[in-house]
Protein backbone atom coordinates (compact mmCIF):
# COMPACT_ATOMS: atom_id res chain seq x y z
CA UNK A 1 0.00 0.00 0.00
CA UNK A 2 1.46 3.37 -0.87
CA UNK A 3 1.26 5.75 1.76
CA UNK A 4 3.60 8.75 0.73
CA UNK A 5 6.04 8.59 3.40
CA UNK A 6 9.44 8.02 3.48
CA UNK A 7 11.43 4.94 5.29
CA UNK A 8 13.62 5.92 7.90
CA UNK A 9 14.54 2.19 8.10
CA UNK A 10 11.85 0.42 8.89
CA UNK A 11 9.69 3.00 10.44
CA UNK A 12 7.68 5.12 7.82
CA UNK A 13 8.17 9.09 8.34
CA UNK A 14 6.24 12.04 7.00
CA UNK A 15 7.11 14.94 8.98
CA UNK A 16 7.59 17.16 5.92
CA UNK A 17 5.10 19.74 4.72
CA UNK A 18 6.91 19.72 1.30
CA UNK A 19 5.11 17.25 -0.65
CA UNK A 20 4.75 16.12 -4.51
CA UNK A 21 2.92 14.03 -6.63
CA UNK A 22 3.76 11.57 -9.52
CA UNK A 23 2.60 12.14 -12.91
CA UNK A 24 0.36 9.80 -15.32
CA UNK A 25 2.29 10.84 -18.91
CA UNK A 26 -0.02 8.07 -20.80
CA UNK A 27 -3.31 10.03 -19.40
CA UNK A 28 -1.53 13.26 -18.92
CA UNK A 29 -2.98 13.94 -15.17
CA UNK A 30 -1.30 13.71 -11.75
CA UNK A 31 -1.53 10.86 -10.07
CA UNK A 32 -3.44 10.94 -6.46
CA UNK A 33 -0.87 9.98 -4.02
CA UNK A 34 0.82 12.99 -1.95
CA UNK A 35 4.73 11.89 -1.40
CA UNK A 36 6.43 13.57 1.55
CA UNK A 37 9.94 15.23 0.92
CA UNK A 38 11.98 13.73 4.14
CA UNK A 39 13.39 16.57 6.54
CA UNK A 40 16.56 16.84 7.11
CA UNK A 41 16.18 15.66 10.32
CA UNK A 42 14.56 12.59 8.51
CA UNK A 43 17.57 12.25 6.35
CA UNK A 44 19.72 12.43 9.40
CA UNK A 45 18.23 10.04 11.24
CA UNK A 46 18.50 7.51 8.41
CA UNK A 47 22.42 8.66 7.99
CA UNK A 48 22.58 7.40 11.76
CA UNK A 49 20.51 4.30 11.78
CA UNK A 50 22.36 3.25 7.95
CA UNK A 51 25.90 3.78 10.09
CA UNK A 52 24.98 1.82 13.25
CA UNK A 53 23.59 -0.98 11.39
CA UNK A 54 26.75 -1.18 9.21
CA UNK A 55 28.73 -2.40 12.55
CA UNK A 56 26.56 -5.20 12.65
CA UNK A 57 25.70 -5.84 8.59
CA UNK A 58 29.22 -5.56 7.71
CA UNK A 59 29.87 -8.89 9.77
CA UNK A 60 26.61 -10.63 8.82
CA UNK A 61 27.62 -13.69 7.03
CA UNK A 62 27.46 -13.51 3.02
CA UNK A 63 24.89 -17.05 3.16
CA UNK A 64 22.52 -14.94 5.67
CA UNK A 65 23.12 -11.55 3.35
CA UNK A 66 22.76 -13.94 0.45
CA UNK A 67 18.76 -14.70 2.11
CA UNK A 68 18.30 -11.33 2.63
CA UNK A 69 18.59 -10.73 -0.73
CA UNK A 70 16.74 -13.94 -2.23
CA UNK A 71 13.65 -12.31 0.07
CA UNK A 72 13.55 -8.68 -1.60
CA UNK A 73 13.85 -10.88 -4.38
CA UNK A 74 10.63 -12.59 -3.25
CA UNK A 75 9.06 -9.79 -1.54
CA UNK A 76 9.40 -7.77 -4.92
CA UNK A 77 7.10 -10.53 -6.88
CA UNK A 78 4.85 -10.66 -3.97
CA UNK A 79 3.63 -7.14 -4.30
CA UNK A 80 1.70 -8.09 -7.95
CA UNK A 81 -0.22 -6.26 -9.63
CA UNK A 82 -0.11 -2.95 -7.59
CA UNK A 83 3.44 -2.32 -8.69
CA UNK A 84 2.97 -3.39 -12.12
CA UNK A 85 0.20 -0.76 -12.36
CA UNK A 86 1.63 1.71 -10.28
CA UNK A 87 4.90 1.65 -12.62
CA UNK A 88 2.95 1.92 -15.64
CA UNK A 89 0.88 4.82 -14.18
CA UNK A 90 3.81 6.81 -13.29
CA UNK A 91 6.08 5.94 -16.34
CA UNK A 92 3.71 5.73 -19.19
CA UNK A 93 6.09 2.10 -19.63
CA UNK A 94 3.73 -0.97 -21.48
CA UNK A 95 2.86 -3.78 -18.80
CA UNK A 96 5.43 -6.11 -21.01
CA UNK A 97 7.97 -3.71 -19.81
CA UNK A 98 6.50 -3.54 -16.39
CA UNK A 99 7.07 -7.40 -15.94
CA UNK A 100 10.34 -7.86 -18.24
CA UNK A 101 11.73 -5.14 -15.82
CA UNK A 102 10.96 -7.11 -12.91
CA UNK A 103 11.98 -9.90 -14.03
CA UNK A 104 15.64 -8.19 -14.47
CA UNK A 105 15.49 -6.75 -11.00
CA UNK A 106 14.55 -10.05 -9.33
CA UNK A 107 17.23 -12.21 -11.73
CA UNK A 108 19.77 -9.27 -10.84
CA UNK A 109 18.94 -9.83 -6.80
CA UNK A 110 19.15 -13.37 -7.12
CA UNK A 111 22.60 -12.91 -8.97
CA UNK A 112 23.84 -10.84 -6.07
CA UNK A 113 22.64 -13.58 -4.05
CA UNK A 114 24.62 -16.41 -5.58
CA UNK A 115 27.44 -14.01 -5.93
CA UNK A 116 28.11 -13.44 -2.04
CA UNK A 117 26.44 -16.86 -1.16
CA UNK A 118 30.22 -18.23 -1.18
CA UNK A 119 33.66 -15.73 -0.55
CA UNK A 120 35.60 -16.09 -3.93
CA UNK A 121 33.98 -12.83 -5.25
CA UNK A 122 36.68 -11.37 -2.60
CA UNK A 123 39.22 -12.19 -4.22
CA UNK A 124 41.08 -13.21 -0.56
CA UNK A 125 44.68 -13.87 -1.60
CA UNK A 126 47.36 -15.43 1.28
CA UNK A 127 51.39 -14.52 1.28
CA UNK A 128 52.46 -17.03 4.14
CA UNK A 129 55.06 -15.55 6.47
CA UNK A 130 59.01 -16.97 5.77
CA UNK A 131 60.78 -16.46 8.76
CA UNK A 132 64.03 -17.60 8.03
CA UNK A 133 64.19 -15.34 4.15
CA UNK A 134 67.13 -13.20 4.17
CA UNK A 135 68.43 -10.17 5.02
CA UNK A 136 65.13 -9.88 6.58
CA UNK A 137 62.13 -12.33 7.17
CA UNK A 138 58.93 -12.42 5.41
CA UNK A 139 55.41 -11.18 6.94
CA UNK A 140 52.07 -13.60 7.09
CA UNK A 141 49.80 -11.00 5.23
CA UNK A 142 46.29 -11.86 3.85
CA UNK A 143 44.43 -9.65 1.66
CA UNK A 144 40.25 -9.59 1.23
CA UNK A 145 38.01 -7.05 0.60
CA UNK A 146 35.86 -5.34 2.93
CA UNK A 147 32.60 -3.31 2.46
CA UNK A 148 33.00 1.08 2.25
CA UNK A 149 29.82 1.73 4.97
CA UNK A 150 26.49 3.38 4.16
CA UNK A 151 25.85 3.60 0.40
CA UNK A 152 23.40 6.49 -1.46
CA UNK A 153 21.81 5.34 -4.54
CA UNK A 154 19.79 7.66 -6.29
CA UNK A 155 17.13 5.60 -8.42
CA UNK A 156 17.19 6.17 -12.35
CA UNK A 157 13.73 8.22 -13.79
CA UNK A 158 14.30 5.74 -17.43
CA UNK A 159 14.13 2.49 -15.22
CA UNK A 160 11.83 2.64 -12.10
CA UNK A 161 12.95 -1.16 -10.93
CA UNK A 162 16.12 -2.62 -12.67
CA UNK A 163 17.81 0.54 -11.91
CA UNK A 164 15.81 2.15 -9.01
CA UNK A 165 15.22 1.62 -5.23
CA UNK A 166 15.97 -1.96 -5.64
CA UNK A 167 18.08 -1.68 -8.62
CA UNK A 168 21.72 -3.04 -9.55
CA UNK A 169 23.22 -0.38 -7.48
CA UNK A 170 21.13 -1.44 -4.07
CA UNK A 171 21.41 -5.06 -4.93
CA UNK A 172 25.12 -4.69 -5.66
CA UNK A 173 25.57 -2.47 -2.09
CA UNK A 174 23.70 -4.71 0.20
CA UNK A 175 25.32 -7.61 -1.34
CA UNK A 176 28.89 -6.02 -0.57
CA UNK A 177 28.18 -5.32 3.46
CA UNK A 178 27.23 -1.77 2.54
CA UNK A 179 23.79 -0.60 4.21
CA UNK A 180 21.82 1.43 1.71
CA UNK A 181 19.90 4.85 1.38
CA UNK A 182 17.67 5.88 -1.34
CA UNK A 183 17.12 9.10 -2.73
CA UNK A 184 14.03 8.05 -4.85
CA UNK A 185 13.03 9.49 -8.17
CA UNK A 186 10.45 11.69 -8.13
CA UNK A 187 8.58 10.75 -10.99
CA UNK A 188 7.88 7.49 -9.97
CA UNK A 189 7.67 7.97 -5.70
CA UNK A 190 4.76 5.24 -5.40
CA UNK A 191 6.70 2.50 -7.37
CA UNK A 192 10.05 3.47 -5.52
CA UNK A 193 7.72 3.24 -1.91
CA UNK A 194 6.09 -0.16 -2.32
CA UNK A 195 9.48 -1.76 -3.76
CA UNK A 196 11.29 0.10 -0.46
CA UNK A 197 8.41 -1.70 1.47
CA UNK A 198 9.40 -4.80 0.10
CA UNK A 199 12.99 -4.42 1.49
CA UNK A 200 12.05 -3.77 4.62
CA UNK A 201 9.65 -6.48 4.80
CA UNK A 202 12.81 -8.93 3.95
CA UNK A 203 15.05 -7.39 5.96
CA UNK A 204 12.63 -8.00 9.22
CA UNK A 205 11.97 -11.82 7.54
CA UNK A 206 16.18 -12.27 7.92
CA UNK A 207 16.86 -10.58 10.94
CA UNK A 208 19.08 -7.93 9.32
CA UNK A 209 19.61 -4.51 11.48
CA UNK A 210 17.27 -1.39 11.55
CA UNK A 211 19.22 0.95 9.04
CA UNK A 212 20.03 -1.42 6.69
CA UNK A 213 18.09 0.25 4.09
CA UNK A 214 15.99 3.33 4.11
CA UNK A 215 13.81 5.32 1.43
CA UNK A 216 14.24 9.52 1.19
CA UNK A 217 11.59 11.57 -0.88
CA UNK A 218 12.61 15.04 -2.13
CA UNK A 219 14.44 17.20 -4.27
CA UNK A 220 17.85 16.05 -5.50
CA UNK A 221 19.23 19.42 -4.63
CA UNK A 222 18.40 19.42 -0.75
CA UNK A 223 18.04 15.86 0.22
CA UNK A 224 20.19 14.44 -1.97
CA UNK A 225 22.64 16.85 -1.43
CA UNK A 226 22.47 16.20 2.05
CA UNK A 227 22.68 12.58 1.86
CA UNK A 228 26.04 12.91 -0.44
CA UNK A 229 27.35 15.36 2.18
CA UNK A 230 26.71 13.56 5.14
CA UNK A 231 30.20 12.89 7.04
CA UNK A 232 28.57 9.07 7.96
CA UNK A 233 27.98 8.35 3.85
CA UNK A 234 30.72 5.98 2.34
CA UNK A 235 29.69 6.33 -1.27
CA UNK A 236 27.05 7.53 -3.94
CA UNK A 237 25.87 5.43 -6.55
CA UNK A 238 23.70 7.75 -9.56
CA UNK A 239 21.95 6.91 -13.01
CA UNK A 240 20.63 10.12 -14.81
CA UNK A 241 21.93 13.03 -16.26
CA UNK A 242 25.53 14.41 -16.98
CA UNK A 243 24.55 17.53 -15.09
CA UNK A 244 23.24 15.99 -11.75
CA UNK A 245 26.20 13.46 -11.57
CA UNK A 246 28.51 15.77 -12.47
CA UNK A 247 27.10 18.37 -9.46
CA UNK A 248 27.05 15.33 -6.97
CA UNK A 249 30.10 14.03 -7.85
CA UNK A 250 31.64 17.63 -7.41
CA UNK A 251 30.11 17.74 -4.14
CA UNK A 252 31.20 14.49 -3.10
CA UNK A 253 34.99 15.84 -3.59
CA UNK A 254 34.69 18.67 -1.83
CA UNK A 255 33.77 17.28 1.31
CA UNK A 256 36.40 17.17 4.32
CA UNK A 257 36.75 12.97 3.36
CA UNK A 258 36.10 12.75 -0.48
CA UNK A 259 34.02 9.80 -1.15
CA UNK A 260 33.41 7.80 -4.45
CA UNK A 261 30.67 8.52 -6.86
CA UNK A 262 29.80 6.06 -9.22
CA UNK A 263 27.97 7.86 -11.85
CA UNK A 264 26.40 6.58 -15.42
CA UNK A 265 25.44 9.12 -17.43
CA UNK A 266 25.05 10.07 -20.99
CA UNK A 267 25.73 8.67 -23.79
CA UNK A 268 25.50 8.51 -27.38
CA UNK A 269 26.76 4.90 -28.27
CA UNK A 270 28.44 5.74 -31.95
CA UNK A 271 27.26 2.78 -34.47
CA UNK A 272 29.85 2.56 -37.20
CA UNK A 273 28.64 1.38 -40.82
CA UNK A 274 31.37 0.00 -42.97
CA UNK A 275 30.49 0.53 -46.81
CA UNK A 276 30.36 -3.26 -47.64
CA UNK A 277 27.51 -3.59 -44.55
CA UNK A 278 25.81 -0.99 -46.41
CA UNK A 279 26.10 -1.99 -49.53
CA UNK A 280 24.80 -5.68 -48.79
CA UNK A 281 22.45 -5.63 -46.24
CA UNK A 282 21.08 -1.46 -46.39
CA UNK A 283 17.72 -2.83 -45.84
CA UNK A 284 17.76 -4.74 -43.25
CA UNK A 285 20.33 -2.65 -40.96
CA UNK A 286 17.46 0.43 -41.42
CA UNK A 287 15.21 -2.07 -40.02
CA UNK A 288 17.17 -3.13 -37.00
CA UNK A 289 18.54 0.47 -36.63
CA UNK A 290 14.67 2.20 -36.93
CA UNK A 291 13.54 -0.48 -33.87
CA UNK A 292 16.71 0.24 -31.99
CA UNK A 293 16.66 4.30 -31.84
CA UNK A 294 12.71 4.07 -30.76
CA UNK A 295 13.09 1.00 -28.33
CA UNK A 296 11.85 2.23 -25.54
CA UNK A 297 10.94 5.57 -26.28
CA UNK A 298 14.47 5.88 -26.82
CA UNK A 299 15.14 6.13 -23.17
CA UNK A 300 17.95 3.92 -23.02
CA UNK A 301 21.29 4.76 -21.62
CA UNK A 302 22.39 2.53 -24.66
CA UNK A 303 20.19 3.97 -27.64
CA UNK A 304 22.14 4.17 -31.17
CA UNK A 305 22.48 8.22 -31.01
CA UNK A 306 24.93 8.44 -33.44
CA UNK A 307 25.66 6.41 -36.98
CA UNK A 308 29.04 6.97 -38.80
CA UNK A 309 29.15 5.82 -42.00
CA UNK A 310 31.67 6.31 -45.14
CA UNK A 311 29.95 8.95 -47.98
CA UNK A 312 29.42 6.28 -51.31
CA UNK A 313 26.54 5.98 -53.93
CA UNK A 314 24.44 3.95 -51.31
CA UNK A 315 24.79 5.93 -48.01
CA UNK A 316 22.05 8.32 -49.07
CA UNK A 317 19.58 5.61 -49.76
CA UNK A 318 20.33 3.82 -46.98
CA UNK A 319 19.96 7.23 -44.47
CA UNK A 320 16.42 7.84 -46.27
CA UNK A 321 15.59 4.28 -45.73
CA UNK A 322 16.48 4.17 -41.92
CA UNK A 323 14.72 7.88 -41.32
CA UNK A 324 11.29 6.66 -43.27
CA UNK A 325 11.22 3.24 -41.14
CA UNK A 326 12.14 4.84 -37.79
CA UNK A 327 9.19 7.44 -38.29
CA UNK A 328 6.60 4.76 -39.40
CA UNK A 329 7.41 3.44 -36.71
CA UNK A 330 4.09 4.61 -33.78
CA UNK A 331 5.20 7.05 -31.70
CA UNK A 332 5.38 6.07 -27.71
CA UNK A 333 5.02 7.98 -24.75
CA UNK A 334 8.06 9.48 -23.08
CA UNK A 335 8.28 9.18 -19.26
CA UNK A 336 7.70 12.13 -17.97
CA UNK A 337 6.23 15.88 -19.68
CA UNK A 338 10.19 16.91 -18.58
CA UNK A 339 11.15 14.18 -20.52
CA UNK A 340 9.57 15.13 -23.49
CA UNK A 341 10.46 18.72 -23.38
CA UNK A 342 14.21 18.12 -22.80
CA UNK A 343 13.61 15.87 -25.80
CA UNK A 344 12.15 18.49 -28.30
CA UNK A 345 14.62 20.92 -27.15
CA UNK A 346 17.76 19.16 -27.44
CA UNK A 347 17.13 17.46 -30.72
CA UNK A 348 15.95 20.97 -31.94
CA UNK A 349 19.51 22.00 -30.94
CA UNK A 350 21.19 19.47 -32.95
CA UNK A 351 18.93 19.80 -35.74
CA UNK A 352 19.61 23.63 -36.14
CA UNK A 353 23.59 23.22 -36.52
CA UNK A 354 24.70 24.43 -39.72
CA UNK A 355 24.99 21.60 -41.88
CA UNK A 356 22.69 19.16 -40.46
CA UNK A 357 19.57 18.43 -42.38
CA UNK A 358 16.11 16.78 -40.74
CA UNK A 359 15.42 13.44 -43.06
CA UNK A 360 12.72 12.28 -41.30
CA UNK A 361 10.81 13.37 -37.99
CA UNK A 362 7.06 12.73 -36.94
CA UNK A 363 5.03 16.14 -37.51
CA UNK A 364 1.55 14.53 -37.56
CA UNK A 365 -0.41 15.92 -34.27
CA UNK A 366 0.86 13.34 -31.34
CA UNK A 367 -0.47 12.81 -27.92
CA UNK A 368 0.73 15.34 -25.37
CA UNK A 369 3.56 12.91 -23.77
CA UNK A 370 4.52 11.08 -26.81
CA UNK A 371 7.59 12.03 -28.60
CA UNK A 372 8.29 12.63 -32.25
CA UNK A 373 10.47 10.32 -33.73
CA UNK A 374 13.48 12.28 -35.75
CA UNK A 375 16.46 11.34 -37.99
CA UNK A 376 18.81 13.57 -39.16
CA UNK A 377 22.11 13.87 -41.15
CA UNK A 378 25.10 15.78 -41.24
CA UNK A 379 28.90 15.54 -43.02
CA UNK A 380 31.92 14.21 -41.18
CA UNK A 381 33.29 17.66 -41.90
CA UNK A 382 31.09 19.46 -40.23
CA UNK A 383 30.62 16.83 -36.97
CA UNK A 384 33.82 17.50 -36.12
CA UNK A 385 33.83 21.25 -36.18
CA UNK A 386 30.89 22.01 -33.76
CA UNK A 387 30.75 19.87 -30.60
CA UNK A 388 26.86 21.11 -30.00
CA UNK A 389 26.41 17.90 -32.52
CA UNK A 390 27.61 15.04 -29.95
CA UNK A 391 25.91 15.67 -27.16
CA UNK A 392 23.02 13.29 -25.91
CA UNK A 393 19.21 13.80 -27.16
CA UNK A 394 17.58 11.64 -24.81
CA UNK A 395 14.90 9.77 -26.72
CA UNK A 396 13.82 8.52 -30.23
CA UNK A 397 16.64 10.35 -31.81
CA UNK A 398 19.90 9.86 -33.93
CA UNK A 399 21.81 11.40 -36.21
CA UNK A 400 23.83 10.05 -39.09
CA UNK A 401 27.10 11.14 -39.91
CA UNK A 402 28.67 11.05 -43.62
CA UNK A 403 32.66 10.82 -43.47
CA UNK A 404 34.51 11.33 -46.86
CA UNK A 405 36.68 8.52 -45.78
CA UNK A 406 38.26 5.70 -43.59
CA UNK A 407 40.33 8.21 -42.19
CA UNK A 408 37.67 11.02 -41.07
CA UNK A 409 35.78 8.57 -39.48
CA UNK A 410 38.76 7.31 -37.34
CA UNK A 411 39.05 10.90 -36.29
CA UNK A 412 35.22 11.58 -35.53
CA UNK A 413 35.75 8.66 -33.16
CA UNK A 414 38.56 10.15 -31.76
CA UNK A 415 37.04 13.28 -30.91
CA UNK A 416 34.21 11.70 -29.34
CA UNK A 417 33.41 12.12 -24.95
CA UNK A 418 33.55 8.39 -23.56
CA UNK A 419 30.74 6.45 -24.38
CA UNK A 420 28.99 3.21 -23.06
CA UNK A 421 29.04 1.45 -26.39
CA UNK A 422 30.47 1.58 -29.45
CA UNK A 423 28.85 -0.69 -32.47
CA UNK A 424 30.05 -2.21 -35.31
CA UNK A 425 28.59 -3.41 -38.22
CA UNK A 426 31.20 -4.66 -40.71
CA UNK A 427 31.05 -7.87 -43.22
CA UNK A 428 33.97 -10.73 -43.60
CA UNK A 429 36.18 -8.98 -46.33
CA UNK A 430 35.94 -5.74 -43.83
CA UNK A 431 37.59 -7.90 -40.59
CA UNK A 432 41.54 -6.96 -42.11
CA UNK A 433 40.80 -3.41 -42.40
CA UNK A 434 38.95 -2.95 -38.73
CA UNK A 435 41.87 -2.30 -36.14
CA UNK A 436 41.86 1.51 -36.96
CA UNK A 437 38.43 1.25 -36.16
CA UNK A 438 38.55 -0.75 -33.10
CA UNK A 439 41.73 1.00 -31.66
CA UNK A 440 39.85 4.09 -32.09
CA UNK A 441 36.59 2.92 -30.10
CA UNK A 442 38.57 0.52 -27.63
CA UNK A 443 39.88 4.01 -26.38
CA UNK A 444 36.48 5.70 -26.23
CA UNK A 445 33.94 2.67 -25.11
CA UNK A 446 33.38 0.32 -22.46
CA UNK A 447 31.54 -2.68 -24.98
CA UNK A 448 31.99 -2.87 -28.49
CA UNK A 449 29.06 -4.89 -30.28
CA UNK A 450 29.65 -6.39 -33.02
CA UNK A 451 26.89 -6.88 -35.86
CA UNK A 452 24.20 -6.04 -33.28
CA UNK A 453 22.45 -3.70 -31.52
CA UNK A 454 23.45 -1.72 -28.63
CA UNK A 455 20.31 -1.59 -26.92
CA UNK A 456 19.40 -4.31 -24.36
CA UNK A 457 22.21 -4.98 -21.63
CA UNK A 458 22.82 -8.67 -20.92
CA UNK A 459 23.22 -8.96 -16.79
CA UNK A 460 26.16 -11.46 -16.40
CA UNK A 461 29.61 -11.39 -15.11
CA UNK A 462 31.55 -10.07 -18.41
CA UNK A 463 29.59 -7.45 -18.81
CA UNK A 464 30.90 -3.50 -18.85
CA UNK A 465 28.64 -0.91 -18.66
CA UNK A 466 29.82 1.96 -17.82
CA UNK A 467 33.15 3.99 -19.95
CA UNK A 468 34.98 6.76 -20.04
CA UNK A 469 33.88 10.14 -19.08
CA UNK A 470 31.19 11.43 -19.24
CA UNK A 471 29.42 7.93 -19.81
CA UNK A 472 30.16 7.20 -16.42
CA UNK A 473 32.21 8.83 -13.96
CA UNK A 474 34.67 5.98 -13.08
CA UNK A 475 35.72 3.71 -16.24
CA UNK A 476 37.21 0.74 -13.72
CA UNK A 477 34.08 -0.30 -12.62
CA UNK A 478 30.81 -1.71 -14.45
CA UNK A 479 26.87 -0.90 -13.09
CA UNK A 480 25.61 -3.83 -14.64
CA UNK A 481 26.71 -7.72 -13.87
CA UNK A 482 28.09 -9.07 -10.55
CA UNK A 483 30.89 -7.36 -10.97
CA UNK A 484 29.25 -4.42 -10.03
CA UNK A 485 29.94 -5.61 -6.31
CA UNK A 486 33.50 -3.89 -6.69
CA UNK A 487 32.38 -0.46 -6.17
CA UNK A 488 31.18 -0.70 -2.81
CA UNK A 489 34.35 -2.35 -1.12
CA UNK A 490 37.95 -1.62 -0.56
CA UNK A 491 41.11 -4.16 -0.15
CA UNK A 492 42.35 -4.86 3.13
CA UNK A 493 45.02 -6.27 4.18
CA UNK A 494 45.76 -8.07 7.98
CA UNK A 495 49.22 -9.14 8.42
CA UNK A 496 50.88 -11.38 11.05
CA UNK A 497 47.50 -12.16 12.61
CA UNK A 498 46.63 -14.95 14.83
CA UNK A 499 44.82 -17.54 13.00
CA UNK A 500 42.34 -17.37 15.91
CA UNK A 501 41.65 -13.45 14.68
CA UNK A 502 41.64 -13.88 11.44
CA UNK A 503 38.21 -14.36 9.03
CA UNK A 504 37.25 -17.77 8.47
CA UNK A 505 37.45 -17.34 4.65
CA UNK A 506 41.60 -16.30 5.31
CA UNK A 507 42.21 -19.35 6.95
P1 LIG B 1 18.50 13.79 -13.44
O1 LIG B 1 17.84 15.08 -13.69
O2 LIG B 1 19.98 13.76 -13.47
O3 LIG B 1 17.99 13.28 -12.00
C1 LIG B 1 18.45 12.06 -11.42
C2 LIG B 1 18.45 12.21 -9.90
O4 LIG B 1 19.47 13.12 -9.50
C3 LIG B 1 17.15 12.78 -9.35
O5 LIG B 1 16.89 12.16 -8.11
C4 LIG B 1 17.45 14.24 -9.17
O6 LIG B 1 16.70 14.85 -8.15
C5 LIG B 1 18.91 14.22 -8.78
N1 LIG B 1 19.64 15.42 -9.21
C6 LIG B 1 19.68 15.94 -10.47
N2 LIG B 1 20.44 17.04 -10.49
C7 LIG B 1 20.89 17.21 -9.22
C8 LIG B 1 21.72 18.20 -8.60
N3 LIG B 1 22.25 19.22 -9.29
N4 LIG B 1 21.97 18.08 -7.28
C9 LIG B 1 21.43 17.06 -6.58
N5 LIG B 1 20.64 16.11 -7.10
C10 LIG B 1 20.37 16.20 -8.42
O7 LIG B 1 18.03 12.69 -14.44
P2 LIG B 1 16.55 12.21 -14.80
O8 LIG B 1 15.53 12.88 -13.97
O9 LIG B 1 16.63 10.77 -14.74
O10 LIG B 1 16.37 12.60 -16.32
C11 LIG B 1 16.68 13.87 -16.82
C12 LIG B 1 17.59 13.73 -18.02
O11 LIG B 1 18.72 12.92 -17.69
C13 LIG B 1 17.01 13.02 -19.21
O12 LIG B 1 16.23 13.84 -20.02
C14 LIG B 1 18.23 12.51 -19.90
O13 LIG B 1 18.79 13.51 -20.69
C15 LIG B 1 19.17 12.18 -18.81
N6 LIG B 1 19.22 10.73 -18.50
C16 LIG B 1 20.20 9.99 -19.03
C17 LIG B 1 20.29 8.64 -18.73
C18 LIG B 1 21.38 7.82 -19.29
O14 LIG B 1 21.48 6.68 -18.89
N7 LIG B 1 22.19 8.32 -20.16
C19 LIG B 1 19.37 8.04 -17.89
C20 LIG B 1 18.35 8.82 -17.36
C21 LIG B 1 18.31 10.17 -17.67
P3 LIG B 1 15.21 15.45 -8.40
O15 LIG B 1 14.32 14.30 -8.07
O16 LIG B 1 15.09 16.59 -7.48
O17 LIG B 1 15.13 15.84 -9.82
Amino acid sequence: MITGKNFIGNKLSAKGTDTHKTFNPKLNVENSFDFHAATLEEVDEAVQLASQAFKEYRKISGKKRSEFLNAIADEILALGDELVQTYMSESGLPEGRAIGERGRTIFQLQSFANLVASENWKQNTIDEAIPNRLPIPKDDIRKTSIPLGPVVVFAASNFPLAFSTAGGDTASALASGCPVIVKSHSMHSGTGELVASAIIKAAEKTGMPNGVFSNITGSGRIVGVALVKHPKVKAVGFTGSISGGRALFDIAAKRPEPIPVFAEMGSINPVIITENSIAKKSAEIASTYAGSITMGTGQFCTNPGLILTIENENTNEFIKDLAEKATAIAPQCMLHPNIKRDFVSNGASVSSQSGVEVVAVIEEEIEANFAPTQVSTVSGTDFLTNPKMHQEVFGPFSLVVRCKNEAQLVEVIEGLEGQLTGTILAEEEDYANLSEIVDALQNRVGRIIFNGVPTGVEVCESMTHGGPYPASSDSRFTAVGVGAIKRWVRPFSFQDFPKELLPQSLI
